[in-house]
């Protein structure tokens, strides 16, 4: 089966670096999936899991936003924050979703304050779902 190099880059730390079968990601327009051989190209991310598959096993990564950009020889995902599911801290997620529940039912605060907390809870909900919902 053939196989490209994929990197997950975030501006702390490269989270990820091996050779993979396939991906998918979700973009702004919706779902891809991303095979060896695939026309270069750049688009954004949502937050959303990243699908990584070599052979029959597929990792999901919380990739927060960012973009993916396919070149010749790699297909690089660079995001704010991006974590495997052993990496993320559950009870964390967790307390940052009520958070922002909390922030987006007291009403009256500003359009930014309240595009904050979606975007805070849409990361909580990511991780929550790539961890599988495993307490650590
Ligand atoms: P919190 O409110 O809990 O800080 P956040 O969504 O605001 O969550 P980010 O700004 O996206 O956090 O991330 C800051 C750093 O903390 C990143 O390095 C990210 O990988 C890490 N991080 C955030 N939440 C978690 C988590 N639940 N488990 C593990 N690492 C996390």
């Amino acid at each position: 089966m053939s196989t490209f190099l994929l990197e997950i880059v975030t501006p702390d730390r490269l989270v990820y670096s091996e050779q993979v079968n396939s991906i998918t990601v979700r973009g702004i327009e919706g779902e891809l999936g991303i095979l060896p051989g695939h026309i270069p190209f750049v688009t954004p991310l949502q937050v959303a899991p990243v699908n990584v598959k070599i052979g029959s096993q597929v990792t999901p990564f919380a990739v927060q936003g960012g973009f993916v950009e396919v070149r010749k020889d790699k297909v690089v995902i660079l995001a704010e924050s991006a974590e495997r599911p052993e990496e993320i801290d559950f009870e964390r997620a967790e307390a940052a979703k009520e958070r922002a529940e909390t922030r987006l039912n007291a009403g009256r605060q500003d359009e930014v304050d309240h595009r904050r907390a979606e975007l805070s809870l849409q990361r909580a909900m990511n991780r929550i779902k790539v961890s599988g919902g495993i307490k650590h």
